[in-house]
């Protein structure tokens, strides 16, 4: 991340990002940021703000979470860390826990594992209640 740092220009637009998705711990899908960006920046399309959404990842800053069909939702909170889905309103909540994730020499088929994260399927309280 650093080393890519000088060559990266925070504009107002991406400060704006980052200022929405700063503590927002509810993962926010693209079109949703974009919905918060335009009431300051009316001119702004939702092209423009999923390229910097992309470049902000790249540089290390969001992580980009495609869960579902066709939504991607970003995530300032880059440590890893797992999530609760609900399938029913498709809020996704982070789950605290660590579990130690090690699996077998033979089962990585030659990988190096880099990193690994789990999506946990439910009905949430608010949901369950409804139903
Ligand atoms: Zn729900
Ligand atoms: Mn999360």
């Amino acid at each position: 991340m650093k080393k890519n740092l000088f060559k990266f220009k925070m504009t107002p637009q991406r400060m704006a990002i980052l200022n929405y998705l700063k503590d927002n711990k509810d993962h926010p899908a693209v079109e949703d940021i974009y919905k918060s960006i335009i009431t300051q920046f009316p001119t702004i399309s939702l092209a423009t703000v999923y390229k910097n959404l992309e470049m902000l990842k790249n540089l290390g800053m969001l992580k980009e979470l495609s869960i579902g069909q066709d939504k991607k939702h970003f995530d300032p909170n880059v440590s890893p860390h797992h999530h609760l889905i609900c399938k029913e309103c498709k809020k996704i909540v982070d789950i605290d826990v660590k579990f130690d994730l090690n699996i077998p020499e033979h089962s990585k088929k030659g990988f190096e594992i880099i990193g690994s994260h789990i999506e946990f399927y439910g009905i949430c309280p608010e949901c369950k209640k409804k139903s």
